[in-house]
């Protein structure tokens, strides 16, 4: 396929503009090794993140939707995977997989791709990190079971709760029992290493909780921080600014645009913040760092997956659209 992503960097602006009609979100748009780099004017840094899906939960196009943009999306065979990240230390090679989606077995294939190393079977990556247990972001886990992969000891970072749930309940307890994955417990507040140089802070965020309890990330690699917050109900007081303290690139949740997704419910009742609600708390941030803020999660029914023009509109305003395959060193 042609490549359909133009990126635009003029120095420290980043931002990746769309040719959406074309379908520039779907998986395989354009040779993974190409460009969409956002790295910064000098290129330093020892880590390199691969965005690897950005669509919610369900993936683009959606069980059971028969609206046009998931109908379009099937016949012209395009599939947006669902929000999660790869990190890669230049230096060794080692790779962390920030959520297992159930897309997990491209998603890491696409890792590979472009920052270029192969894998074993039963390493298909050094790491995991999950921020939570809905399907979009750990069931891809069953991957890493005997039927799959069988993965050998995958560390696999998670707060409490989380790993109480995966050691309580099947059939995860049996990739526990087996030692396909081996849990690490992590805190709200508490950095951890999963990899020399790399620190992660989880940061807990409200989310409906029926399994387990939510978090941000905030990862440092050797120049630049990032945040990954995919999935927060609301920005709760301060929430907003204290994940973007000393943060550069922030990778936040896009799920709903302004609520014409979810037509009839008050705007202010649904879970998510609309991205038109985080671009007026931001609008100073892009302004003075084009690019810096990142949306992604989109929903399947969010109007930026269909609209080019409106995608156009946001990254007028200075604001990122995370595309699967972009990535940067920091
Ligand atoms: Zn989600
Ligand atoms: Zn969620």
């Amino acid at each position: 396929m042609a490549d359909r992503c133009r990126q635009v960097r003029t120095g420290h602006r980043i931002g990746c503009a769309l040719v959406l009609a074309a379908g520039a979100l779907a998986v395989g748009c354009g040779p993974a090794s190409q460009a969409r780099r956002l790295d910064p004017p000098g290129g330093q840094g020892r880590f390199r993140l691969v965005v690897l899906g950005v669509a919610q939960d369900g993936g683009l196009p959606h069980l059971g939707c028969t609206r046009e943009g998931c109908e379009r999306a099937r016949r012209e065979g395009r599939r947006v995977d669902p929000a999660s990240l790869g990190i890669v230390d230049t230096a060794t090679g080692t790779s962390l997989l920030i959520e297992a989606t159930p897309f997990i077995e491209a998603q890491v294939a696409r890792l590979h791709e472009i920052a270029g190393r192969a894998s074993h079977p039963r390493r298909p990556v050094d790491g995991l990190v999950l921020t939570h247990a809905h399907i979009g972001h750990y069931a891809g886990l069953i991957h890493c079971g005997r039927e799959v992969a069988a993965t050998d000891h995958l560390p696999t970072w998670v707060t409490e709760r989380m790993a109480a749930f995966l050691r309580d309940n099947g059939p995860w307890n049996q990739l526990v029992a087996l030692g396909q994955i081996e849990l690490r417990t992590i805190r709200g507040g508490e950095p951890f290493e999963p990899m020399p140089g790399l620190r992660i802070t989880p940061i807990v965020v409200p989310h409906r909780q029926e399994y387990s309890d939510t978090i941000a990330l905030r990862v440092e690699g050797s120049e630049r921080t990032v945040l990954f917050a995919s999935d927060v109900d609301r920005w709760e007081g301060d929430l907003l600014e204290r994940l973007l303290d000393g943060v550069d690139v922030a990778y936040l949740d896009g799920t709903f645009y302004d609520g014409r997704e979810v037509p009839g419910r008050d705007l202010s009742e649904i879970p998510h913040p609309p991205i038109v609600t985080t671009m007026q708390r931001l609008a100073g941030r892009a302004r003075d760092r084009p690019g810096s803020i990142r949306f992604l999660h989109f929903n399947h029914t969010n109007p930026l997956f269909h609209e080019p023009e409106l995608r156009r509109e946001v990254e007028r305003r200075g604001f990122g659209l995370a595309v699967p395959g972009e990535s940067l060193l920091f």
